[in-house]
């Protein structure tokens, strides 16, 4: 390992828990999911654990604490268990999480995906196994979505990921060449990374501040391929960057993020939208898909690959046919210059505009932690039990802001913002 690498590995340590959690003086943290993958343990991984550990006592962490993963014991269970278990979740896990939350712990989990690695098991079981899973987590995301404490995601290569992406470039420099792309698009590089982070979490808020104030009743996205307006309803709310945790902790719950995301009207919802990055969900691939909306409801959909997949996931519950996101990335964000694919959503979605079907997030809407369900609802929020991201930007794309008399303003023009903040 050069020096290099160990200096930005601590800047990476640092960023993550000065700018991601913003871990305060006397509180636990539990970092969940590290994946141990290949023949061993993550290049690195460990490494990043163990130093991010340090730093945490140094800031006065009462405790840190691990629960390692190891991703292919998933692939074993649906080779080699019984089907008939699948809904099966050792309830302690849940619990853990929940005392973490309820307590306001800090807790952060690290992905390091695999992306071919349930390419051969069958679709249809993945998804029974996910859907119990998001089923028995259900309490858990309910706290994490409501920012009960401050959490964050980040991502760490891996042999097989590496392997997936930079096919073009020696195999024993992948992964050291797959850090160094992580640095890069986590301004770990920059001189001050903190103050970069600062400096750019400032911008998104600005921006986030212009368009709350001027309430758009839609946005008309706009390209070659996708013709869409998205109603927006009363009170939406634009957020992005840094948010504050009901335990009155301001921090930055994805790093990289470039996104500042709404909540779309799920009624309001017409046109047509093609797909420009393919995703990658438990091994299958979704490319070129186009939907067609009318009034919030997907009423055609089409992929040029995993059609079948897709089919399969619009039909899961009423809401999977509808919008919870809008979210504005520009198409110069530092993900998006990479010019790579990631197959790594907390990466992919923020390259590029995008729309997610499914769930949509209490807090885009003012007051909405504080409404049931139904009320929810009744106010243009969706409900689902997925939500998946699909990249529709381009440098290509113009989005306007349609105000209440019908005028519209521009957003971004050739995919790139036109408002000065
Ligand atoms: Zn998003
Ligand atoms: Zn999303």
């Amino acid at each position: 390992m050069s020096s290099d690498f160990e200096r930005n590995l601590e800047k990476y340590a640092e960023v993550i828990l000065k700018v991601g959690l913003n871990l305060q003086p006397k509180q636990r943290l539990l970092i969940g999911g590290p994946s141990i993958t290949g023949d061993g343990i993550s290049f690195g991984t460990a490494p990043l654990v163990r130093i991010i550990a340090k730093k945490a006592y140094q800031m006065g962490a009462r405790l840190v604490d691990v629960v390692w993963a190891d991703e292919r014991m998933r692939l074993i269970r649906f080779q080699y268990g019984p089907k008939k278990s699948l809904r099966e979740y050792p309830k302690w896990k849940i619990d853990a999480r929940l005392e973490n939350l309820k307590a306001g712990d800090a807790s952060l989990g690290i992905m390091s995906p695999n992306p071919d690695l349930l390419k051969d098991v069958d679709l249809s079981v993945i998804l029974k196994f996910s859907l119990f899973m998001i089923k028995h987590l259900r309490p858990v995301s309910d706290l994490v979505s409501q920012f009960a404490s401050n959490w964050l995601i980040i991502s760490t290569p891996n042999k097989a990921w590496a392997d997936k992406i930079l096919p073009h470039i020696p195999s024993n420099e992948r992964v050291q060449k797959l850090w160094d792309i992580i640095f890069e698009i986590c301004r770990i590089t920059e001189e001050n990374p903190i103050s970069a982070w600062q400096n750019h979490n400032e911008n998104l808020k600005k921006r986030c501040n212009y368009l709350n104030q001027k309430q758009y009743k839609a946005l008309k996205l706009t390209s070659p391929e996708t013709d869409l307006t998205v109603g927006l309803p009363k009170d939406h709310v634009w957020d992005g960057g840094g948010v504050t945790s009901q335990n009155g902790i301001d921090f930055t719950a994805n790093l990289p993020t470039e996104e500042i995301f709404t909540l779309p009207d799920k009624d309001q919802v017409d046109g047509v939208v093609k797909t420009t990055r393919p995703v990658l969900i438990q091994g299958q691939v979704i490319e070129g898909c186009i939907f067609k909306f009318s009034k919030g409801h997907i009423i055609e959909a089409n992929a040029t690959v995993g059609d079948d997949v897709i089919d399969k996931l619009i039909n899961i519950d009423e809401g999977a046919r509808r919008l919870g996101e809008v979210a504005l990335v520009p198409h110069s964000s530092p993900i998006s210059q990479t010019g790579l694919l990631f197959y790594n959503i907390l990466l992919d979605e923020n390259a590029s505009n995008h729309i997610a079907i499914g769930q949509a997030y209490r807090n885009s809407l003012k007051n909405g932690k504080a409404l049931t369900d139904e009320e929810f609802m009744a106010a243009g929020g969706n409900n689902s039990s997925i939500h998946l991201d699909l990249m529709i930007g381009s440098g290509e794309m113009s989005v306007d802001g349609v105000l209440e008399d019908g005028t519209t303003e521009p957003i971004m023009r050739n995919g790139e913002w036109v408002f000065e903040v």
